[in-house]
């Protein structure tokens, strides 16, 4: 088995230096392609640990189809520091959140899904995916050359592209990701629901089955819509693409060390897709509906003592932060004149934290699950 290493300039600089990323793919015989990416989001790192770790281990590993590995997938994001900080989550030029520029290439491009669906009715399932895989590819090429040449392209929408061209093929996308202050979670659609239990994430986000602009959903999107055109013209598939953004903890840390559960959750979860041979496990998790994950927002502008750290949960009533607006003080009575807290209106559990204390009115304090339910 050998490694094929493939650069792709994905941005030119005002002094016209080229930003590239690089594929490592391996592949042995027939089997399902898996496509796994790290640092879309610049300061988010810890996916690449991840992804050291397991090139490693297929070094012991009887791998059946192949498997694409991009490290560092947005070099200009992980590049962009201010002081001591990564300022990764959005392009700079544009303001662009980097994970909300994915596109719908079927809407985008008015691909005749139906057209193909009958074309492609007679044969099997593994058939119709291996022709369906060739067209996704090539309306990526034809989309990024008709944008190219009609001096369309945006940068966002460049990266974007070619990360949803080179995973056209995959079997399995997992985009790794992190929060800002955070615990390990996943995102997993609707129709993914049975499988949230082979990847040992202690919290699953079911969110539904549509393209809302990031990669997991431009990536399932597609086979969606197959799905469904299938399924209108009496063939019932049950889809075996599966396309997940994993949260690995906190932005800005790199630790070759921690999140060994989760990384044992993804060999499970190539074993279970038959890309590794063994045996596979299941793992508890809480979840909630994509619904119920909620956004609590800085009622105030001030200095934030937080009271609560993911995986801490919560009741009704009770303080979650106080802030304080020094704006207010008043020398006789100084922490009483200055201090307001924020009180939980439900029950919860923290998913991610604000890292700055200093936050203005409006700021994300916490993310948090409620209506939690548990797997076992
Ligand atoms: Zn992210």
């Amino acid at each position: 088995m050998n490694w094929k290493v493939e650069q792709l300039p994905i941005y030119e600089l005002s002094t016209g230096d080229t930003f590239s990323i690089k594929t490592y793919t391996l592949s042995n015989g027939v089997g399902p392609h898996v496509h796994i990416q790290a640092s879309v989001h610049g300061a988010e790192l810890q996916g690449n640990a991840i992804i050291l770790r397991l090139m490693e281990q297929l070094k012991a590993e009887d791998l059946q189809g192949s498997i694409t590995f991009i490290p560092l997938a947005n070099p200009l994001a992980t590049n962009n520091k201010h002081g001591t900080y990564t300022f990764g989550r959005t392009n700079p030029h544009t303001g662009d959140n980097w994970n909300r520029n994915y596109t719908d290439i079927i809407e985008k491009t008015d691909f005749d899904i139906k057209e193909f669906c009958s074309k492609n009715l007679d044969k099997d399932w593994q058939q119709i995916k291996s022709a369906f895989k060739i067209e996704l590819e090539n309306l990526f090429k034809d989309h990024i050359s008709q944008l190219q040449s009609s001096h369309q392209l945006s940068e966002n929408n460049y990266l974007n592209l070619i990360l949803q061209k080179t995973a056209a093929k995959a079997d399995v996308i997992l985009d790794l990701h992190t929060g800002p202050i955070a615990t390990e979670y996943l995102y997993c659609a609707h129709y993914e629901k049975e499988i949230a239990k082979y990847l040992n994430f202690p919290y699953v986000l079911f969110m539904p089955d549509e393209f809302a602009g990031a990669m997991d959903e431009a990536a399932f999107s597609p086979w969606i819509k197959l799905k469904e055109s299938l399924a209108e013209l009496g063939k019932e598939i049950e889809l075996d693409v599966y396309s997940l953004t994993c949260e690995l903890g906190s932005e800005e840390v790199f630790s070759m060390t921690s999140q060994s559960d989760q990384l044992e959750g993804i060999i499970n979860f190539l074993k279970f897709n038959k890309v590794l041979s063994g045996e596979i496990q299941t793992y508890p998790y809480k979840s909630c509906e994509l619904s119920d994950y909620k956004t609590y927002q800085a009622p105030h502008g001030g200095l934030v003592d937080y009271k609560l750290s993911p995986y801490d949960t919560f009741k009704k009533g009770d303080t979650l932060c106080s802030t304080y607006k020094l704006n207010k003080l008043d020398p006789t009575n100084p922490i009483a004149s200055t201090k307001f807290d924020l009180i939980a209106q439900e029950d919860g559990l923290i998913i991610n934290r604000c890292p700055s204390s200093a936050v203005q009115k409006g700021m994300e304090l916490y993310q948090v699950m409620t209506n939690i339910s548990s797997s076992e």
